[in-house]
């Protein structure tokens, strides 16, 4: 409607007016007006192939291969043919003019063969062949512009999917912000390499090669000076260089993502970082890794600055040395001077692809570290993964055994010793103890988010080491305790574990775990929008949405680590309330830190340094009057539900 009244009205500059395009206004369809052209626009819109993405938790062979720049080439055969063939063309092409020159000179200027026609056809054909080259060039930049962007595109997704299949352990111990630096730089380090660098590389060298040639062609002795005194010192100088910029741009790159790494952490936890007055330290801290990253710049800028002017100062020498001995050959006759001039040309045009060369050889520096930065991410396994012939687990019951399950994070300090528990299909078992006891690393065995160093964990007598990630874990869902949500709607959101729910089975979701009165609050019901981690809602009502979304993925088993921070008194019971109905019929682990969870549940397993101290019904364990029940004591006295903790 807003479009219509606004565009339609066409008087002027009104159009926009009236506040018509207010955020949230429904859109109003194409205007009557627009249709014709709506058409126009659709018919010639390419349609969109349909998604044909697989992916599988192993890697297939051409996925296995190491990442080199070859092999990303090798999947466009046909843009680097086409593109070294115009690389070829473009060094030929280019070359030709100092022969030009040379030939009007010896046969249009010299004494007793002066000869204006001779004079204008080589202007002529040095004019055309310098349109041909520009536009060979053109064409060239074209072809590597796009071979470069494919590259990057298949790459991109493979380290993508990559990300997508590493474990856990992974995403703890490696920086965001390093992983986004691989993303970011690295990768657009290698862009400019395969779209500038590879193909300026290739024209330069080429055209050194080009250039020796006629040297020799033209003057055997003059060659032999250039070639056997000039380019040996320049090579020695190359060499020195690439040492030095090797380590320098591994040093570069180092750092930059420890400067990333440091500015993703800051912005992530600004609210923690205002709170405690931390942003001194805290730009402290990030001076220091600014400061590693401008002394690694400057190293490498020092090296650049002593390898420039060097490469100048040989080139002076080589002309120097040139005019001294061309000018006798001259005259002794032995050389023309047109041959003379024509190696002037020659050297100053040698010269410049040696410049542009050490320039273009950061770009090949940087790309190679980035290829190998990128190719070290790609090549760090997934410390949980499948084994070759994963079998996929059929619809399980929810038999859940852990068997003398040890687990250490690090290598020998044990987090988890000898512990043995069944959980039969349809109980819940409810672990609690103190904080750091290993509650949370024994559920998160049971989905594979890690592999025990000892033992084995079994779901339905399987060994869920033999199974699919995919079939183990579609079976076992997980609600952390701090839930995370994506940018888009509520029910996206929702959707996550089972995109194929039905709106009645959201509805329902919504319901059971009692979050209608939000979604009856919120302007657009579930169609709102959340923002990035859930940020504009409150902690409880993203366990609670964490809640539904479990529940709407129909897991057989469930692990829920609850959150009992974020909850208040109501919220609370209606939890409490929703965890009967989503446990229905499900195995379940509660990580339990209120016990009025843990007395609801089928069974209570204390777990303190890193096994099983007790085990048994709510009532058996009251009974027995041990950890538990003193647990439970202490809770009673401090009033019951006042937010006794069972992990305090
Ligand atoms: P709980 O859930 O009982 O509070 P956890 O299972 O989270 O305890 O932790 C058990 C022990 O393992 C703790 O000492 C904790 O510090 C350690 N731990 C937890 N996660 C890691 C990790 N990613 N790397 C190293 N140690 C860890």
């Amino acid at each position: 409607m807003a479009w219509g009244g606004g565009w339609g009205g066409g008087g002027g500059g009104g159009g926009f007016g009236g506040g018509g395009t207010a955020a949230g206004l429904p859109f109003g369809g194409i205007p009557s007006e627009l249709m014709a052209e709506a058409s126009k626009l659709m018919a010639t819109e390419p349609a969109h192939r349909p998604s044909e993405l697989t992916f599988h938790q192993r890697p297939d062979d051409h996925e296995r291969q190491a990442l080199t720049l070859p092999r990303m080439l090798r999947e466009f055969p046909l843009y680097v043919i086409l593109g070294s063939l115009l690389v070829i063309g473009v060094s030929l092409v280019l070359q030709v003019g100092p022969l030009l020159t040379e030939y009007a000179i010896n046969n249009g200027m010299a004494v007793g063969h002066r000869s204006l026609r001779i004079i204008v056809l080589c202007a002529i054909a040095y004019l055309l062949l310098g349109l041909v080259g520009v536009y060979l060039q053109r064409l060239q930049t074209t072809v590597t512009g796009t071979l470069a962007s494919r590259v990057m595109q298949n790459l991109r997704i493979r380290v993508f999917t990559h990300l997508q299949r590493l474990s856990l352990d992974f995403f703890t111990d490696e920086k965001t912000g390093v992983l986004m630096s691989r993303m970011t730089s690295d990768i657009e380090n290698l862009q400019q390499l395969i779209q500038d660098g590879i193909s300026s590389f290739a024209v330069q060298g080429l055209t050194m090669i080009v250039i020796s040639v006629v040297l020799f062609t033209t003057n055997v002795t003059l060659a032999l000076w250039t070639i056997a005194v000039i380019v040996p010192i320049l090579v020695a100088f190359s060499l020195w260089f690439h040492h030095a910029s090797e380590r320098g741009y591994l040093l570069v790159r180092d750092r930059i993502a420890n400067v990333l790494a440091d500015l993703s952490e800051s912005l992530y936890g600004i609210r923690v970082v205002t709170s405690n007055n931390r942003q001194k330290r805290n730009i402290r801290n990030h001076r220091h890794v600014v400061g590693a990253y401008r002394d690694a710049n400057m190293y490498t800028g020092r090296i650049n600055a002593v390898y420039g002017p060097a490469t100048i100062m040989v080139g002076i020498l080589g002309q120097g040395l040139l005019l001294g001995i061309g000018g006798q050959m001259v005259i002794r006759h032995q050389l023309s001077i047109g041959a003379l001039v024509a190696f002037f040309l020659y050297l100053n045009r040698f010269f410049g692809p040696i410049q542009l060369l050490v320039q273009q050889y950061n770009a090949l520096q940087q790309g190679r570290s980035s290829v190998i930065r990128l190719r070290e991410l790609l090549e760090t396994p997934p410390s949980v993964d499948e084994i070759p012939n994963a079998t996929t687990l059929p619809e399980i019951s929810g038999r859940l055994r852990f068997e003398n399950v040890g687990f250490a994070y690090l290598a020998g300090q044990t987090v988890l010793q000898g512990v043995n528990l069944e959980i039969a299909p349809g109980e819940s078992v409810a672990f609690v103890g103190p904080t750091g006891a290993g509650k949370s690393t024994l559920a998160k065995l049971a989905n594979r988010f890690y592999d025990p160093t000892e033992g084995r964990v079994l779901v339905d007598g399987v060994d869920i080491r033999t199974v699919t990630l995919h079939s183990l874990r579609s079976q076992l869902g997980v609600v952390p305790q701090e839930p995370f949500l994506f940018a888009g709607s509520m029910r996206s959101n929702l959707r996550f574990g089972r995109p194929s729910a039905s709106d009645e089975e959201i509805e329902e979701a919504i319901d059971v775990v009692g979050l209608r009165d939000l979604v009856d609050r919120l302007p657009d019901g579930l169609d709102t929008v959340v923002h990035e981690r859930g940020q504009t809602l409150s902690a409880g009502e993203r366990q609670l949405l964490a809640l539904a979304r479990a529940f709407l993925a129909r897991p057989r088993v469930l692990i829920l680590d609850e959150a009992t921070s974020s909850l208040d008194l109501r919220s609370e019971t209606i939890i409490e309330r929703a965890l009967d109905r989503i446990l229905e019929g499900r195995s379940a682990i509660l990580i339990a830190h209120r016990l009025t969870t843990a007395q609801r549940a089928d069974r209570i397993v204390v777990v303190d340094h890193g096994g099983i101290v007790e085990m048994g019904t709510p009532a058996e364990l009251l009974a027995l009057g041990g950890a538990y029940a003193t647990m439970y004591e202490a809770w009673l006295a401090s009033g019951g539900r006042d937010g006794t903790r069972a992990d305090t």
